[in-house]
């Protein structure tokens, strides 16, 4: 006979018939269903892929957490630690694209924040969705942008299902690269060559025909190349639906809950501890955009992730939009459904420095009246600054973190974080479900492992 403390009460329990009493026996007894639970013995928490290597002592306490989405039938009753099948640190567009695409294959998650959905980054951004951005040729961050495009029609259209009340604003209208002279002329033709291979239409305009496809261009403006494939969506509101889509499918997300460590076992982590108190899991996802270095630095791990500043700026409104993107050498220019049009941007390499800077405003507004010289006459009304989680080779940096078993990274989307979102969450739920990780390769954070 064992005496267990089970959920704060006192038990007696059959030992077995080597006197011993393994966690999966007493599971059983209890009749706990454990899909839905986490156990802690003594304080800490085991996790599922340990229960059987678990002996109980006498005098042990054992506490049954529900998880979130509940039911634990039948078993002891409160539940004491929260959790979930996965614990997302980070709720920006990357954390909660996982979350939506994690729960929408029935797994629990919940997702945890410093601050509230979508302040950081993905509140700064653009919303601009070109993977050809700056027409570098050919690579896997070409193909994994290209992929996260052909993506995003079928996924707003589900969020639009979901959540009818918000309005991605999510249009494919293309975007217009401009060049300013012979030069820039010259660099943008040189991706045209890449058309075939991409598998994307790419239109060369001269300087007359650039003016029809958007006449309130500059007489400055040489030419161009449109492609339209390219398009914009709300970066506010495309994370507002995707919180409310995961939500609704049993995601929780709390807010103002930082993650400062983590419970572990061994190679796993069995607890993400916050301000508000431990969170029980399975799999850990650092989806915590520049500040996953940090985080990651608690498990002694490193995930190179570098803070890179945009400074962006709000004109307008415009009595007449701009019918698209228009992209520069210096500068660019986002029209939004509102009227305004948001001109960006700054890329500086200056650590987390939370502030804009008059020289960073005055670029911008040089930038923006160089393509448009409307952009002069309209009213500034708001600017503002987010920081990019950069990465030392450029890459995204998504898989599994070496030296962990279940713990997973997800960052380092750098300019293109809004336009990555879909391919993110479907490869990150692609690990996380069916252990599938070939498609990550190139963006693997072993590559940082050694460094
Ligand atoms: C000015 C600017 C313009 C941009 N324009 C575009 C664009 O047009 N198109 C495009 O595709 N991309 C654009 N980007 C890039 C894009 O915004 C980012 O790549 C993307 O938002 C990154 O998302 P994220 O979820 O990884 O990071 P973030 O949005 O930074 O989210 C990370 C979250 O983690 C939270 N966090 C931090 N530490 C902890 C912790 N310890 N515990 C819990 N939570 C924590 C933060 O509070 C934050 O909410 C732009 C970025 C900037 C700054």
């Amino acid at each position: 006979m064992l005496t267990l403390t089970v959920n704060g009460k006192r038990q007696d329990f059959t030992a077995g018939e080597d006197g011993k009493l393994g966690l999966p026996a007493l599971i059983e007894s209890l009749g706990v269903d454990t899909r839905r639970i986490a156990i802690a013995v003594n304080g800490e928490v085991v996790s599922k892929a340990d229960h059987a290597g678990v002996t109980l002592r006498d005098g042990d306490a054992v506490e049954i957490v529900r998880m979130v989405g509940g039911g634990a039938t039948g078993g002891p009753a409160q539940a004491e630690l929260d959790g979930a099948d996965v614990v997302i640190a980070g709720a920006g567009i990357i954390g909660c694209a996982i979350a939506y695409e994690l729960s929408r294959r029935g797994v629990s998650c919940i997702v945890l924040d410093s601050r509230r959905v979508g302040m950081a980054a993905t509140n700064a951004a653009g919303g601009i969705l070109a993977p050809l951005a700056e027409f570098r040729r050919p690579g896997p961050l070409v193909d994994l942008g290209l992929r996260s495009l052909r993506r995003y029609p079928q996924w707003v259209d589900r969020l639009r299902e979901e959540v009818p009340d918000v309005d991605v604003e999510f249009h494919l209208n293309g975007v217009l690269r401009v060049a300013l002279d012979e030069r820039e002329m010259e660099e943008l033709r040189g991706g045209l060559r890449y058309a075939d291979e991409l598998g994307v239409e790419l239109v060369e305009l001269d300087r007359s025909l650039v003016r029809e496809v958007e006449p309130r261009l500059s007489a400055k403006v040489a030419g161009g190349v449109f492609c339209p494939d390219e398009g914009q969506i709300s970066n506010q509101h495309v994370t507002l639906a995707l919180s409310r889509a995961a939500q609704q499918r049993g995601a929780r997300i709390v807010e103002g809950a930082p993650v400062t460590g983590f419970r572990r076992s061994g190679s796993r982590v069995t607890a993400a501890r916050t301000t508000q108190g431990d969170f029980a899991c399975d799999r850990v996802v650092l989806a915590a955009g520049p500040w996953t270095r940090p985080l990651a630095a608690k498990l002694g791990a490193n995930v190179p992730t570098k803070p890179i500043r945009g400074q962006m700026m709000a004109l307008g409104p415009m009595a007449t939009p701009l019918r698209q993107v228009v992209w520069g050498s210096r500068g660019y220019l986002v029209p939004r459904a509102n009227g305004l049009v948001f001109a960006g941007s700054t890329v500086e390499d200056v650590g987390f420095r939370f502030n804009t800077t008059q020289r960073g405003l005055a670029a911008i507004r040089r930038a923006a009246r160089e393509l448009a010289p409307q952009m002069r006459t309209l009213e500034e009304h708001f600017t503002w600054f987010g920081f990019r989680p950069g990465s030392p080779d450029g890459l995204p940096i998504l898989g599994p973190l070496p030296g962990w078993e279940n713990v997973s990274v997800a960052t380092g989307h750098f300019r293109n974080g809004i336009l990555l979102a879909p391919i993110t969450g479907k490869l990150m739920a692609d690990l996380i479900v069916e252990g599938k990780d070939a498609e990550l390769a190139a963006f693997a954070p072993e590559r940082f492992a050694a460094g």
